[in-house]
């Protein structure tokens, strides 16, 4: 059950390596490491950038960070004793020059297979699709698929067939349920009762299609 760790709402662009790991992850623009986090799950090790303009860049399931900002996150392992860490930085820590290597692609935290899950987000952290910045290095050649329809309760009210939590629908006749248990439900017998959202979530890992 592990492929439902990753269903949180895709707010960027997976970037395909041919399941490569170790390639440099370069800066998109000027600006400083706002915040670093390492988990295993979600993201995994990324990092955060944040440029003149007030954008974000974000750089998920990182192999590893590089250079200062790589030396800081391992000090604090030792400090902390914990693996999980999210440090936020001062502008003046790490900064970045457009083009500088900051790390390397990886499959840390919720990934099945190395590339680069890349996000640009605004001053107030609202996802903005990275397409329309115009790098020639992303070609955005593949129609997207669906992978699963997802049912949220959206209220203390909201039900899913008497349940109160959210629900992954899978596109087979299978209801995948937040907690990790499965119970094949045929469509019609799925009630829904107030605010119940329905979204659709797109393979999360670009890398594996064909
Ligand atoms: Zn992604």
């Amino acid at each position: 059950m592990g492929e439902l760790r990753n269903t949180h709402f895709h707010a960027g662009i997976d970037i395909r390596t041919n399941n490569a790991a170790g390639l440099p992850i370069r800066a998109t623009q000027r600006g400083y490491i706002s915040y670093a986090l390492v988990s295993s799950h979600g993201y995994g090790n990324a990092l955060f950038i944040t440029h003149p303009d007030g954008n974000m860049s974000v750089y998920a399931h990182m192999e590893r960070f590089k250079g200062k900002v790589a030396d800081y996150i391992l000090k604090k392992h030792y400090d902390q004793k914990s693996f999980e860490l999210s440090v936020e930085f001062l502008p003046d820590q790490f900064p970045i020059s457009q083009g500088d290597t900051i790390g390397f692609v990886g499959n840390t935290g919720g990934s099945a297979g190395p590339h680069l899950h890349f996000e640009i987000r605004n001053r107030d952290n609202e996802a903005l699709n990275p397409l329309n910045f115009k790098f020639d290095e992303i070609k955005d050649d593949l129609s997207p698929v669906v992978q699963k329809i997802a049912l949220k309760t959206l209220d203390i009210n909201s039900r899913i067939s008497l349940m109160t939590s959210a629900a992954f629908w899978q596109t087979r006749p299978q209801l995948a349920l937040a907690d990790g248990t499965t119970r094949t439900w045929r469509a019609d017998q799925v009630r829904l009762q107030a605010g119940i959202a329905f979204t659709i979530l797109k393979p999360r890992d670009a890398s594996r299609r064909p």
